[in-house]
């Protein structure tokens, strides 16, 4: 049996007719870029995750580099995220030539809020937190922090769509909430799509202009921007998506179980969720000390797994002018030769999911 890390059609069939509607009500509609579709999914989402505004933008990526600019933290400004998350995160911060400033993260591989204050100084703006493979990070203290030091909070939703800390939704705890829906992400469109969500009207306006070459009114252009637009066709797919957004997640908390309870090895160490914070699974990370020779035996099986990631940012080449070193972050590089993202996938059948949990127990 062959077992691949992400199988995307299978989420496109399992309501094909409806995405096909979606697809012919756009062409058909003579309107492409911001109309009725982008701003439909904009009160649609602002109101999943319970905030008064949506600004559809490209791509995760732009969610995050035009939250910073937006907020106006600029060249020498600090910005505290975690060391193990994806490239992306950081590159929202290094793209408007603020610093990133790593903190280590907890054994839930979330940002962990206790290292966080003796990281914060004269120069830092904000705090970026990644709710890191769709679990909600702690945000009760990292809130409190933010408060106590006058510190922005931007969060990371590319991976946590629905994810709740204590019952309030990523997303939803700082001025911006910066998601993507790239297709492999729990609500995904089909093509790159991003958004911010925000109560923040003054905020939500000036990502507005931001997306559209800075102009709120055509050929009036107010500050320097962008073009970064949700397009018509994504938006709508994406409406369509987000009525199944909860039951999608509901799948992999599902798959997620049967991972838990199957898989018996004494080398694999299996994710868990924090106390009053809940996972949407967007990735189901297990440790191995010998992590490269499990990648290498489920392979032979037919496997697919991945590494989410095997270089941590403050070690990638383009980030070699911060001069950090290796040894510097130990938790972060020894996640980074540990972890291994077994397959999950929306539609995942029980004998796909048997056979990876039989040769795992079988390393
Ligand atoms: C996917 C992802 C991004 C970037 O989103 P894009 O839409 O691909 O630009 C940012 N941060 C995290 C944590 C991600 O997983």
């Amino acid at each position: 049996m062959q077992i691949k890390c992400n199988v995307l059609d299978r989420q496109f069939q399992m309501h094909q007719s409806e995405y096909e509607e979606a697809a012919l009500r756009v062409l058909r509609s003579g309107w492409y870029i911001l109309g009725n579709e982008v701003e439909q999914f904009e009160k649609e989402f602002a109101a999943y995750t319970g905030r008064k505004y949506c600004v559809g933008l490209n791509s995760g990526l732009d969610a995050l580099i035009m939250s910073v600019r937006a907020l106006g933290i600029c060249a020498g400004d600090e910005i505290i995220v975690q060391a193990n998350t994806y490239i992306a995160t950081v590159l929202g911060i290094t793209e408007n030539k603020a610093v990133p400033v790593f903190v280590e993260p907890d054994e839930y591989f979330n940002l962990d809020a206790e290292k966080i204050e003796q990281a914060i100084t004269s120069k830092t703006k904000a705090i970026m937190v990644t709710h890191l493979y769709g679990q909600a990070s702690n945000m009760a203290p990292i809130v409190g922090l933010a408060r106590k030091y006058h510190l922005e909070l931007i969060e990371d939703c590319a991976q946590s769509h629905g994810a709740c800390f204590d019952g309030k939704m990523t997303g939803s705890f700082g001025i911006s909430g910066c998601f993507s829906f790239y297709p492999t992400k729990n609500l995904g469109a089909f093509g790159d799509a991003g958004a911010v969500v925000t109560d923040d009207k003054e905020f939500a306006d000036k990502l507005r202009m931001m997306r559209n070459y800075g102009s709120r009114v055509r050929y009036y252009n107010e500050i320097e921007g962008l073009n970064s637009r949700l397009d018509e066709m994504q938006a709508a797919f994406l409406r369509v998506k987000l009525k199944y957004v909860d039951a999608l997640n509901s799948e992999r908390r599902k798959l997620a179980l049967a991972y838990d309870n199957g898989i018996k090895n004494d080398k694999i160490i299996l994710p868990k969720v924090r106390n009053g914070a809940d996972s949407i699974y967007h990735q189901y990370v297990v440790r191995c000390k010998e992590r490269d020779r499990l990648q290498a035996f489920l392979q032979e099986k037919d496997i697919q797994t991945q590494i989410h990631y095997p270089i941590p940012p403050h070690l990638a080449d383009c980030y070699r002018r911060l001069g950090h070193a290796k040894g510097e972050f130990p938790l972060t590089e020894n996640l980074a030769s540990e972890v291994l993202s077994l397959p999950i996938y929306t539609g995942m059948t029980d004998t796909e999911q048997r056979y990876v949990i039989e040769q795992i127990n079988q390393f």
